[in-house]
C-alpha cells in the first residue's frame, strides 16, 4: 500500500488483538465499560476474541510514522442493542 502522506510503499504488518476486538470510534464517544461492546458510529477492525490472538492487518509508514488499516470486510450483525450505554 502507498502511503497517502508521502506516497513511500508501507510495511505491510498486523496489530495484535488478545481479547475484544480493535475498532476506531467517532469523537466524543467514550471507550465502552464493557468488553463486548463498541461505541455507536464506530468501525470494526478486527474480529472478536476472548482466547486466541488476532492480528488485524495493518500498513505502517516508517517515514510519516502512521498506521493505516482496513475496517474489517464481514461486518456481523450483533451490533443492535449491543451497548446499553448508548
Ligand atoms: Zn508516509
Amino acid at each position: 500500500m502507498e502511503c497517502p502522506k508521502c506516497k513511500k510503499q508501507m510495511r505491510k504488518g498486523f496489530l495484535p488483538v488478545y481479547k475484544g476486538r480493535l475498532f476506531w470510534a467517532p469523537e466524543p464517544e467514550r471507550i465502552p465499560l464493557f468488553i463486548n461492546s463498541k461505541p455507536k458510529d464506530s468501525i470494526v477492525l478486527s474480529d472478536y476474541t476472548l482466547s486466541l490472538p488476532l492480528k488485524a492487518e495493518a500498513y505502517y509508514c516508517p517515514t510519516c510514522k502512521m498506521v493505516i488499516m482496513h475496517e474489517k470486510d464481514n461486518q456481523t450483525s450483533d451490533d443492535s442493542a449491543e451497548n446499553p450505554f448508548m
